[in-house]
């Protein structure tokens, strides 16, 4: 990384691109986790939750990617094998075993909720420290927190149609 632009982060480097890698491997599980639910998912209003997962997936890879980039900036290695993901994994993984599309919304509210309390744990840690990571971790989080009203609403609706059904 640039001699300066690493001169500015006032916290340890190697222990913020490891609180980053964890993140990071969150990212791809979250990745998955949405990409195998939207393909799998059965059940009442399936066509709404398929294009809401879709939409997540795309979203989580984009957090993955900015993710990556910030640690190759910070002089560090984004997390290469897969099984690692499982390791540094902050919020973890939850199969969707269980296709029902109820089921599989509380599974992703779950790790959306799981992953808006690590990010704001973090930005904690950053604030004042490093206002460029604060910058990408502050966007990824404005977007964990519209992932999980999106999914809220999505199995309010659900619920409701089922309800007057
Ligand atoms: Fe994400
Ligand atoms: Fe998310
Ligand atoms: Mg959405």
């Amino acid at each position: 990384m640039g001699t300066k632009g690493k001169m500015i982060v006032g916290l340890d480097v190697e222990k913020l691109i490891l609180t980053l890698n964890k993140a990071y491997s969150d990212e791809w599980l979250a990745h998955y986790q949405y990409w195998i639910g939207s393909l799998v998912v059965k059940g009442p209003n399936k066509e709404a939750a398929i294009a809401e997962l879709i939409q997540h997936a795309n979203e989580e890879l984009l957090h993955a990617t900015s993710l990556a980039t910030r640690i190759i900036q910070l002089g560090g290695t984004p997390i290469t094998k897969p099984e690692d993901w499982y390791k540094f994994s902050n919020c973890g993984y939850e199969a969707p075993d269980d296709p029902y599309v109820i089921t599989i919304l509380d599974q992703n509210i779950k790790g959306e909720q799981c992953a808006i309390v690590t990010y704001n744990r973090l930005l904690e840690e950053i604030k004042d420290k490093d206002p460029v990571t604060y910058n990408i971790i502050l966007t990824i989080l404005t977007q964990e927190v519209e992932h999980e009203e999106d999914l809220e609403a999505l199995k309010e609706d659900i619920t409701m149609m089922m309800e007057r059904s």
